[in-house]
């Protein structure tokens, strides 16, 4: 079976979900190699990629990777896309990820394919484009293809496999060097899930009417465990902080599950959460577009139907 190479996501030596969602699709076309760049392999890193049926395990652990940006890392895959010529490379589509893959697609003279919610046979990749308007499959038809693939894409299915680690090396470019990370902020992380990995997303718009108001909105995100999001009215009136803002100048988010709460669905907005597996509304005006990619959808108060839609839920848990 042909090898299919695939970008481990980490940070401080945890592996994203992403990476398991990667390696599952992959399972689906070929035979899964992870790539981990960077500083932080362990054993554990090992079981982890193995579990969810890494057949291979390239590894670069080198520190010099780490600083500098993206480029070494482009310059591993390279390497690697020569060495071992695989069938495709998939990459999660972070801004990161999205970086090296195009980096990557020059360097090996092949096509790329960004934001890909699925991946099939001849790896054709399905993709939604015009701010999610539409949904298009392609095919790259030059070299290696490269796919970066969605957040929340795929569900991580374990199935072990062998993990046989093979270190490798990557001889870095001057160029590779040329920038430099000169400092790393950790991010405050807050109880609830990062909103672009979580399974579920509740977010709230302009109808949630105040800052005060979203506590309705968290109180729901929290019965479910999970992320909040909001609307750029909401965000841009100071109700919830930007770094929340899901839609085209926002965050894209993939949930299994999206709640929309006083939200109209303007293109923008949806640019950033249809291609969620399920969209569940909550809108007081029965013709708000938001309703026509509604699986299910509730006409009414949301300060009335959120609050009472919480209770339930605490009372079945
Ligand atoms: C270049 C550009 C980029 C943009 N990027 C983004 C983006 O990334 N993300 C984004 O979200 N927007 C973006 N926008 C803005 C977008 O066009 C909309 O203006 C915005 O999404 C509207 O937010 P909203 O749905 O919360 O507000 P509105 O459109 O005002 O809708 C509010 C909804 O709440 C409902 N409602 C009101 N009161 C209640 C109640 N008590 N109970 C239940 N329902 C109620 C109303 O019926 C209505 O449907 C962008 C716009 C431009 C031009």
């Amino acid at each position: 079976m042909m090898e299919i190479l695939v970008l481990v996501d980490h940070v401080d030596n945890e592996i994203k979900k992403v990476t398991l969602e990667l390696l599952t699709l992959a399972r689906s076309l070929g035979s899964p190699a992870a790539v981990w760049a960077g500083p932080g392999w362990s054993e554990e890193a090992r079981t982890k990629l193995a579990e969810y049926g890494a057949d291979k395990v390239y590894v670069a652990d080198d520190q010099a990777i780490a600083d500098h940006v993206v480029a070494p890392t482009a310059e591993l895959l390279a390497g690697l896309v020569a060495d071992k010529a695989p069938a495709a490379v998939l990459i999660a589509s972070t801004g990161e990820g999205k970086e090296i893959a195009g980096r990557l697609a020059i360097k090996t003279d092949s096509g790329v394919l960004t934001d890909a919610v699925g991946l099939g046979e001849g790896f054709v990749a399905e993709q939604p484009i015009f701010g999610g308007g539409v949904n298009v499959r392609s095919r790259v038809v030059k070299g290696t293809p490269i796919v970066t693939v969605r957040l929340n894409s795929t569900v991580p299915a374990a199935a072990p496999a062998a993990g046989a680690e093979e270190r490798v090396s990557v001889a870095l470019s001057e160029s590779a060097r040329s920038a430099r990370v000169v400092e790393r902020v950790k991010e405050e992380k807050g109880a609830r899930p990062e909103l672009a990995e979580a399974e579920i997303v509740v977010s709230g718009g302009r109808g949630v009417g105040s800052g005060e108001n979203f506590a309705i909105i968290e109180r729901l995100a929290d019965s479910l465990g999970a992320a909040v999001g909001a609307s750029r009215a909401a965000t841009d009136e100071g109700w919830y902080p930007h770094q929340f803002q899901v839609g085209q100048t926002g965050k894209t988010v993939s949930p299994q599950l999206y709640i929309a709460v006083g939200i109209s669905g303007a293109i923008q907005h949806r640019a950033g959460m249809q291609t969620a597996k399920t969209i569940v509304v909550i809108n007081k005006d029965e013709k708000a577009p938001i309703f026509e990619i509604a699986d299910f959808g509730v006409v009414g108060d949301l300060h009335t139907v959120t609050p009472q839609l919480t209770e339930e839920i605490i009372k079945r848990k």
